[in-house]
């Protein structure tokens, strides 16, 4: 059966280029990790995780065990990195679905050391990577803390300190100032671990710094440095970059942002088609509570398109879409299944016609930055608002 026509393609090769290119511009030791959370920023992890492998990357990145169960089938040799760690009574799961959880409390430490040794774990086996709080305030352990998350690790267990990691709060801002405090409290940290690290189980190989942002501006020279300096090797968790889109960076731009936005393809077109056309007279109301009404007999095309699609009501009269190439704006409010375009200037506009919500259309673009200033949100929520009842249809 044909679907309702609103879907999404996805375009496999252009994240793996996208992978390859941003693995090409960061220094040759540097692991990327790529993040695959939230079905894959919306892009649909069944078919991004694929590319990933396929492009290199030996590690993904994942939200939850949740998730992390869901990508194991299409990534069976890969690490899972599990980066908002366990729940309770998820460590048997994490355990038997070979998973890197990211560890920050004692009880997260001893939930997966029972499912381990209950699974009959050989010694130093189960891989975690331990968060260091750095200065967001939200996961990861404190430097006070620290000491004592290291000194309930049983070093003879079952459990192998496999990474340190740390989230910065603030890459994109270009002075850096906020990233040098956080790196500095990372070294505190690592100094702390390396003080206890006589046990091997204490020995962590990865140092898993910063995400597209870092990669992207100047961090990852730093995460090689003290990578280097304490013998492990640099870890670079990028995401939104492997969707084609680099984020902004404030106030000024790090040198090679320009030559990364042309390098960079985005992965995703959000389409619909026009499954109506109708002419309307001078004072018709278009849509709920008539926000709009018309001054002049006008055109309008029928979308299946609404906001529970994730098309956001704010878009309502003040953006447009892509038919036939120009841009044909939304008039009156966006409703749950349904949206409506204003074609009266475009002409031979017809049922069947293909609608670009997001992407190109001929030489005309609107990306998720259009979308994100719009509906004064950032291109993450752009992507992962699209509906899981939008179709991801490889292309
Ligand atoms: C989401 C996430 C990333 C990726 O961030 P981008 O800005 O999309 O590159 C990296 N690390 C962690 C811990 C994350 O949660």
């Amino acid at each position: 059966m044909p679907i309702r026509p609103c879907w999404v393609e996805i375009s496999t090769q252009a994240f793996q280029s996208n992978y390859r290119y941003l693995k090409s511009r960061a220094p040759a030791e540097v692991e990327l990790l790529a993040v695959v959370k939230s079905d894959a920023y919306g892009h649909s992890l069944a078919l991004c995780a694929p590319a990933a492998v396929a492009a290199g990357a030996q590690w993904l990145g994942v939200t939850s065990v949740d998730e992390a169960v869901s990508a194991r089938p299409l990534c069976l040799k890969s690490n899972l990195l599990v980066m908002s760690g366990c729940f309770p009574g998820q460590g048997a799961a994490a355990v038997e679905h070979r998973l890197t959880p990211v560890v920050w409390e004692i009880w997260q430490l001893k939930e997966l050391e029972n499912a381990a040794r209950t699974a009959g774990l050989p010694a130093r086996s189960q891989p975690i990577h331990i968060e260091i709080d750095t200065g967001m305030s939200r996961q990861g352990v404190s430097l006070d803390g620290l000491i004592e998350l290291l000194a309930r690790l049983d070093p003879v267990g079952p459990i192998r300190l496999d990474g340190v990691m740390t989230h910065l709060l603030a890459a994109d801002e270009s002075d850096g100032r906020i990233t040098r405090e956080q790196l500095q409290r990372l070294d505190e940290a690592l100094e702390c671990i390396h003080a206890a690290s006589a046990v091997d189980s204490l020995k962590p190989r990865w140092l898993s710094v910063g995400s597209s942002a870092a990669l992207l501006g100047g961090e990852v020279h730093e995460v090689v440095a003290r990578a280097k300096r304490w013998g492990m090797q640099p870890m670079i968790r990028p995401g939104l970059a492997l969707y084609g889109v680099a984020p902004h960076f404030l106030p000024a731009e790090p040198p090679g942002l320009q030559e990364a936005r042309k390098a960079l393809q985005p992965v995703l077109r959000w389409k619909t088609k026009v499954v109506g056309v109708r002419k309307i007279p001078a004072g018709a109301v278009v849509g709920y509570n008539a926000t709009f009404v018309a001054s002049e007999p006008m055109l309008l095309a029928l979308l299946p398109v609404g906001y529970a699609d994730g098309l956001d009501r704010l878009l309502g009269n003040h953006f447009s879409l892509l038919v036939r190439g120009e841009r044909a704006p939304l008039i009156g409010r966006i409703s749950m299944d349904l949206a409506v375009i204003d074609v009266t200037g475009i002409a031979g506009v017809a049922s069947g016609d293909e609608v670009v919500i997001l992407g190109k259309q001929g030489d005309a673009v609107i990306d998720a930055f259009d979308h994100a200033e719009a509906t004064q949100t950032i291109p993450w929520e752009v992507f992962t608002r699209i509906g899981a009842r939008v179709p991801r249809i490889a292309v």
